[in-house]
C-alpha cells in the first residue's frame, strides 16, 4: 500500500529510490519526508483450558464468520505479551496467564509477522465481543478445520497438536509464503 498524500504536509507523494537507499519508498518532495513502511506484528494466544482451546468466530471482515485464535496488531507502548493478553481479552473476554512465546511466523509476501503465545485460561465469560460473534472451547476432535480463518492459524493449530502429542512446546520460528 502506498500513500498518495504526505501525512506531514498534505502534498502529493511520489514513489522513488531515495539517495543512499536501495528500494522504492513513498517520498514527499515538498517537505523531504520519506514515508517508510515496515512489516506489522500480530500478537495472539492459544488459550488452553484442560484439553480444550479457545476459538473466536469473527464478526468482522476479512474472513467473516470463520474461526480464529484471538490475535491482532500490536500497539505502540506495549510489550508483545501485553499485546497478546489485550487482544485475547478484547476478542474473547478471556483472562489468561501466559506460558510463554510459542511460534513466530514470518509472512514476507504479505509484510506480516505473527507471534503466538500459549496461555492458561483463568476466566472467560463466553460473551460475544465487538470482534467475535461467538467464543467457544474446542477439543482437538472438534476443531472446525475447514472453517479456520487464516492459513497461519491452521499451521499454528497443526503445530500445537503435534506438540501436544509429544507434550513438548518449544519456541520455533517458521516462514509461511503466501501468494
Ligand atoms: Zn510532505
Amino acid at each position: 500500500m502506498t500513500y498518495k498524500f504526505c501525512s506531514h504536509c498534505g502534498e502529493r507523494t511520489i514513489t522513488e529510490i531515495p539517495n543512499g537507499d536501495n528500494r522504492e519508498r513513498t517520498v514527499c518532495r515538498s517537505c523531504d519526508t520519506v514515508h517508510y513502511q515496515n512489516p506489522k506484528l500480530i500478537v495472539g494466544c492459544i488459550v488452553e483450558n484442560n484439553d480444550q482451546i479457545l476459538l473466536c468466530k469473527r464478526s468482522i471482515e476479512p474472513q467473516l464468520e470463520k474461526w480464529t485464535l484471538p490475535a491482532g496488531y500490536m500497539e505502540n507502548s506495549e510489550t508483545t505479551a501485553q499485546g497478546a493478553l489485550r487482544e485475547t481479552f478484547e476478542e474473547s473476554g478471556a483472562v489468561v496467564k501466559l506460558h510463554g512465546a510459542y511460534r513466530l511466523f514470518d509472512l514476507p509476501t504479505i509484510n506480516q509477522m505473527y507471534l503466538l503465545f500459549r496461555g492458561k485460561m483463568i476466566s472467560c465469560p463466553f460473551l460475544p465481543t465487538s470482534e467475535s460473534s461467538e467464543v467457544r472451547l474446542f477439543r482437538q476432535d472438534q476443531i472446525p478445520w475447514d472453517q479456520i480463518a487464516f492459513p497461519v492459524i491452521v499451521t499454528t493449530l497443526q503445530h500445537y497438536y503435534n506438540d501436544t502429542d509429544k507434550n513438548i512446546f518449544s519456541f520455533e520460528n517458521h516462514v509461511i509464503t503466501l501468494k
